[in-house]
């Protein structure tokens, strides 16, 4: 007999968006709702949405339409949509997904209860709102990583105005969290026995400027070092502008902050940079990525870039490339520009075709394989500390695990083939082979 208040949740799009129906778990869960692990047994489906790209709006109308389907075929009653597809889309979806019960903007998760109780009115309650609610709300929240990683959004919304995406629209403006209220989030879960936090935000560099006037990242990293059980402080979403010798100082000199960091660069060249207003304060790319690599301890680099922007011409694509050799990324995520309406960059002259930008996409992440594989090449004969996940997705006779310089997600893993791995633990794997993207390796203890 299925339960009344059986929930499944569906989280699309970054991990910004999973701390929202992480959010939105820990708020159902309090009102009774019981968090099934089959859609096919659930009353209730949340699904959460992103829809900063048409591609990431495409995926959640397949999704939403599948879920819609269990109407017929399962126990599915009632279906609520949320996230940045409604905030994107609007009022309009309302008519077009009849399918759909309630709907929630992205200003308005705290409110699914509400939704939920509405849905039985004639028309499906839409709650839309200006994305302004409080980054630092105190709302309970359920843990959807795994136990010993989590995720710590210090900030919601964006002060930047990239001129390709539309994520302020749709998150709002820049809002931090309290220090206190984050290092007390932190302590909590590493009293759940959470080893890694990664911090998540649109722009990380800017944390606290919007309550001090000033970034006080590296104040918050140093509360975040001084809590136990924490052995792994990870920062993603660094824009590169507000990157400094005394945030390279910290990370070399605070063993629990991994010598890893996100700085997503999107391009090297001046012009494009200032057209996609994404320049990097009085510096260049290049310059930065030099002051990176002549330290003498070694941080590892995650970046994202973007071909096919409008204006890029094949000199331009080139030098892109080139900086790709030099700087050696560590790990490299390469999009293809989407003009997306409402932006300014949509509206920009000399649109490159997709397929030319498909194709240097293609380069760019041939060129980053070498680099990779010769990177990956070194660490065969070395010990490393592997975070120990579980089973490997391709055969369960290999455990599977990260670095500390390889992020929850994205970047690559190691294979353990030998040795007794513990999940959750932190143990010495001695790499024996090196592929691409991930390492193998067996535990010596
Ligand atoms: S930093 Fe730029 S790309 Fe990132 S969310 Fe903000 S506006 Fe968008």
């Amino acid at each position: 007999m299925t339960k009344t208040k059986s929930l499944f949740l569906v989280s699309l799009g970054c991990a910004k968006n999973r701390v929202d129906s992480e959010y939105m778990l820990g708020i159902l869960s309090h009102d009774g709702y019981e968090v099934v692990d089959d859609i096919g047994n659930a009353r209730t489906v949340v699904i959460n949405t992103c829809g900063f790209l048409q591609e990431a709006a495409r995926e959640a109308i397949d999704v939403i339409l599948d879920a819609a389907r269990l109407k017929e075929t399962g126990t599915l009653e009632r279906l609520v949509v949320t996230g940045c597809f409604v905030q994107r889309y609007g009022y309009k979806l309302r008519n077009e997904m009849p399918e759909v019960d309630g709907w929630l903007g992205t200003g308005e998760f705290h409110r699914i209860t509400d939704v939920l109780k509405g849905v039985d009115e004639t028309t499906a309650p839409m709650l839309i709102s200006r994305p302004a609610f409080p980054a630092d709300h105190g709302l309970p929240r359920v843990q959807s990583t795994p136990f010993y990683t989590a995720y710590l959004r210090i900030a919601e919304g964006c002060a930047n105005q990239c001129s390709y995406c539309l994520i302020p629209s749709l998150r709002g403006p820049f809002r931090s969290c309290f220090p206190e209220t984050l290092l007390s989030e932190a302590a909590s879960m590493a009293a759940q026995g959470v080893k890694e936090i990664n911090l998540v935000a649109q722009d990380t560099s800017r944390y606290g400027e919007d309550l001090y006037g000033e970034s006080r990242i590296l104040d918050l990293l140093r509360g975040l070092c001084e809590i136990k059980g924490i052995r792994w402080v990870r920062l993603l979403y660094f824009h590169p502008a507000r990157l400094t010798e005394a945030l390279l100082d910290f990370i070399d000199a605070n063993e629990a902050v991994v010598p890893y960091l996100d700085l997503p660069f999107q391009h090297s060249n001046p012009d494009l940079l200032k057209a996609m207003r994404r320049e990097v304060g009085g510096k260049t790319p290049q310059d930065l990525m030099t002051m990176i690599r002549n330290r003498k301890q070694e941080i590892y680099v995650r970046t994202s870039l973007m071909v096919g922007f409008p204006g890029e011409t094949e000199a331009m694509f080139e030098g892109l490339c080139d900086f790709v050799r030099m700087a050696g990324f560590d790990h490299l995520g390469v999009f293809t520009f989407s003009p997306e309406k409402g932006t300014r960059a949509a509206r920009l002259p000399s649109q490159v075709e997709s397929a030319v930008a498909r194709e240097r996409r293609k380069k760019l992440m041939a060129i980053q394989a070498g680099i990779s594989k010769r990177k990956n090449q070194r660490m065969v004969g070395r010990v490393l500390p592997v975070l120990v996940e579980g089973e490997s997705s391709e055969t369960d006779l290999l455990l599977a695990g990260r670095t500390a310089t390889m992020a929850p997600d994205v970047d690559g893993r190691v294979l353990i083939n030998e040795g007794e791995g513990v999940v959750g633990e932190i143990m010495p794997v001695l790499i024996t082979e090196a592929h691409e993207y991930d390492l193998i390796g067996g535990i010596v203890c």
